[in-house]
């Protein structure tokens, strides 16, 4: 087994716990998903394989009250210079097992980040959900709406049309928000969602990122529908559904924050998700990397070990390139959206634009790396003894959530070549 330090890794970064949290995440892979991931895909419906690892690592462990401060029983990490470090290291080691889990903790991270990550601090709804996340060993899923049915690469596309496109609406009415509307692909629906942020419209059509909210409704709020769950191919063990919103009644305090600073923290997401989905890359490589040195050292050519041969030595080195390149590119990402005093803030079209290139480029080249993995494999490359197609079929998705490559070539050449039209 190959230990995640053996790849390049920013020493200097690296806060003095981290070691303990990349040691107690690589245990849980190894000993709760490692085990039963060939089997998940079948599973996709029920959970019966996953949901018990998930409900290990964000009940038992505690992951999901990682934001929380620590006077209302969190991990006080909202506020920590590591938060995205940290954050991608534990997707990358979860990812060496089963990319498709990370969406389920990274969904419970990103809702909350609108409230828990400095300097836009909702303590009141921070206080409100803590018990929910906080008092408990049971797994607590949060979503996140965003997507429509209309198309959702829009919807991300805050910075040329604001927020023009959505069409779930919320209208106020004397001190509570009425919500309608319907919203594709959430991670962590299908039924298991307790809290939602919806990203909605406060004035349909409009342009004006000042439209846009971010609001909170119970999972179970009377007018909320979670569908069925979607059946993929790949990242069987994210539940992906349907919700919709039926004159859902919440508090108006239950709004993010307001005007202008919703649609901000909603920029500020996009950069995190994009940042955080290079480490189900890069943890899905280095396992590849793993079975690689078995494969290759066991499976014999001419006499020798397959690795032994020149040509094969090149695929490996390549691939191992790769890694290299991608995690630099990842941790670097992530240094980037935890030091805004350098880098500028995480909402900033800027550092959208840079983190949606890192995005697509390591989806890129994972997806080709993985690709001449597959052809040196042979027929061991789809066997799903091998682990590869599994990790091949989960990351091709990487390509398509949170905005297609479409989506990132426009933000990028808009920032970088002054586009305005697109
Ligand atoms: C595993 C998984 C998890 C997900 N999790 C969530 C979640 O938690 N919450 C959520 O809300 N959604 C989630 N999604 C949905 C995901 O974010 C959307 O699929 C994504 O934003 C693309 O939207 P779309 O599928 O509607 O495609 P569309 O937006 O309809 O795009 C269709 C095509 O048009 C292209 N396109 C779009 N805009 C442009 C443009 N301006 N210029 C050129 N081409 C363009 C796209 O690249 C694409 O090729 C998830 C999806 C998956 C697969």
């Amino acid at each position: 087994m190959t230990a995640a330090k053996d790849f390049t890794w920013p020493e200097e970064f690296i806060p003095p716990f981290a070691d303990l949290i990349i040691s107690i995440v690589r245990d849980w892979a190894d000993k709760e998903v490692m085990p039963l991931r060939r089997r998940i895909d079948e599973d996709w419906e029920d959970g019966r394989l996953y949901l018990p690892p998930l409900k290990k690592l964000l009940g038992e462990y505690g992951m999901q009250r990682f934001l929380f401060p620590e006077d209302l029983g969190g991990m006080g990490m909202g506020g920590s210079n590591y938060l995205s470090l940290l954050a991608f290291m534990v997707f990358e080691e979860i990812a060496r097992a089963d990319s498709g889990m990370d969406p389920p903790l990274g969904m419970v991270f990103v809702p909350l980040l609108f409230i828990a990550a400095e300097p836009h601090v909702n303590r009141r709804l921070l206080e409100e959900f803590a018990p929910m996340f906080c008092a408990t060993k049971e797994a607590t899923y949060a979503a996140l709406g965003m997507t429509e049915p209309q198309g959702g690469a829009d919807i991300e596309n805050v910075g040329l049309i604001g927020g023009s496109t959505i069409t779930t609406t919320a209208v106020r009415e004397g001190d509570e928000w009425v919500i309608n509307g319907h919203k594709l692909w959430p991670a962590n629906s299908g039924g298991l969602a307790r809290l939602i942020a919806v990203v909605c419209t406060t004035d349909p059509g409009s342009s004006d990122p000042s439209d846009i909210a971010v609001i909170y409704v119970p999972g179970d709020a009377p007018g909320v529908t979670q569908g069925n769950v979607y059946e993929k191919g790949g990242m069987a063990s994210c539940r992906n559904g349907d919700i919709w919103f039926e004159n859902v009644r919440v508090p108006l305090w239950y709004r993010a924050h307001g005007p202008g600073e919703d649609a901000r923290c909603f920029a500020e997401a996009l950069a995190l998700m994009n940042m955080g989905s290079i480490a189900y890359a890069t943890g899905a490589m280095m396992n590849i990397h793993e079975r690689l040195l078995e494969f290759t050292g066991s499976r014999m050519y001419r006499g020798r070990p397959l690795k032994e041969n020149d040509a094969v030595a090149g695929v490996l080195a390549d691939f191992t390139a790769n890694i290299e390149a991608l995690r630099i590119l990842g941790y670097h990402s992530a240094r980037m959206c935890d030091r805004p005093d350098l880098y500028g803030p995480r909402w900033s079209p800027q550092l959208v634009a840079k983190t949606r290139a890192h995005r697509y480029f390591a989806a890129d080249r994972c997806s080709e790396a993985i690709g001449r993995v597959m052809n040196l494999m042979e027929a061991c490359g789809v066997d799903r003894d091998w682990d590869v197609e599994k990790h091949w079929r989960d990351s091709s998705i990487l390509h398509f959530m949170f905005g297609g490559k479409q989506l990132c070539q426009v933000e990028v050449a808009r920032w970088f070549y002054g586009c305005e039209t697109i």
